[in-house]
């Protein structure tokens, strides 16, 4: 990881993060984006340690985005941490943060001017949560704007999301790249996330049989087995052996269309959504690739 950048800048507004952005590109630098929610841990560090690797100007941004989240989700309840974040952010060498209140981003209220994702919306997380989605690429794209960076990275853990926004950026031919990152995982393979802090200790050890599942799964895709009803039968059992955790899904997917499929394929995704305790988790793995996400690297438009 870089050393600490003793000088990273807190933008609470558009116009400071646009200055402070406008003087390094003054400057000849590449700059690189990294969205987040806040109440960070290792799966944004290696969003971010991505994003320094590969650009010389790193600007993140921490934004609990409320249009996202459907009436009687987390929004008021989802973790902040804004003195953790920022320690976290400074040591890992990030340049900026953009921390806009929401009044910043939505100054007129709820947004006339949407972005609409189309029927990957509206399937799986779309499904379950009606208008997630229009509110996860409005905001991305608002950020992307405001941002206006080379790179994008963006965890393979919320895959859905990840199609959703590259689908964005190559239909409205937004001139930046969108970098997937790995999965990064608790030592019990535990995807992380900042729902977990919510876990209770009882809660958050149950929580372990999402990876157990997901991998019991790719276990007998390797051993031969590639028929879906199968796979899911098999990993729902596993699950279903955990009284704490009430699947909502468990489905397996063609990666960039979430369009199910029938048989088991490289590249294909099992993709799921559990709620433990009264806290919604999601994972995903990938078949063949370790858990990674592998779509192929596109150039940026420019
Ligand atoms: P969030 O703060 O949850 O909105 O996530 C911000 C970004 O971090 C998204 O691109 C997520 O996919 C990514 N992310 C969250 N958890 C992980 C993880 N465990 N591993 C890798 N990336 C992650």
């Amino acid at each position: 990881m870089a050393d600490a950048h003793p000088l990273m800048q807190v933008c609470a507004t558009i116009k400071d993060v646009r200055a402070a952005i406008g003087r390094a590109r003054n400057n000849g630098s590449s700059v690189g984006f990294v969205p987040t929610m806040g109440a960070l841990h290792a799966g944004h560090a290696a969003l971010v340690a991505a994003a320094i690797a590969g650009n010389d100007f790193v600007v993140a941004s921490i934004f609990v985005n409320p249009t996202q989240f459907g009436p009687g989700e987390d929004f008021q309840a989802y973790p902040r941490d804004a003195g953790g974040d920022r320690a976290m952010l400074r040591s890992a060498g990030v340049h900026a943060v953009f921390v806009p209140a929401v009044g910043e981003m939505y100054p007129l209220g709820e947004p006339a001017t949407v972005v609409a994702p189309g029927p990957i919306a509206r399937i799986l997380e779309g499904a379950d949560r009606p208008g997630h989605f229009e509110g996860v690429a409005t905001v991305c794209a608002k950020l992307f704007n405001i941002v206006r960076p080379d790179r994008v990275y963006m965890g393979q853990k919320d895959a859905q999301q990840l199609a959703v926004v590259r689908r964005m950026v190559r239909d409205l031919n937004m001139p930046l790249e969108v970098v997937a990152c790995p999965t990064v995982r608790e030592s019990d393979g535990l995807a992380m996330s900042s729902r977990n802090r919510l876990l209770n200790p009882q809660e958050r050890t149950a929580a372990a049989v999402l990876p157990q599942a997901l991998s019991a799964a790719l276990t007998l895709i390797h051993a031969g087995e590639t028929s879906v009803p199968a796979l899911v039968e098999h990993a729902g059992q596993i699950i279903a052996r955990q009284p704490l955790v009430r699947l909502q899904y468990l489905e397996v997917v063609d990666p960039r269309t979430f369009a199910p499929v029938d048989h088991a394929a490289a590249g294909t995704l099992i993709v799921l959504a559990a709620i433990v305790g009264s806290v919604r988790l999601i994972d995903n793995m990938q078949v063949g690739q370790g858990g990674a996400w592998s779509e192929p690297r596109k150039r940026p438009e420019r």
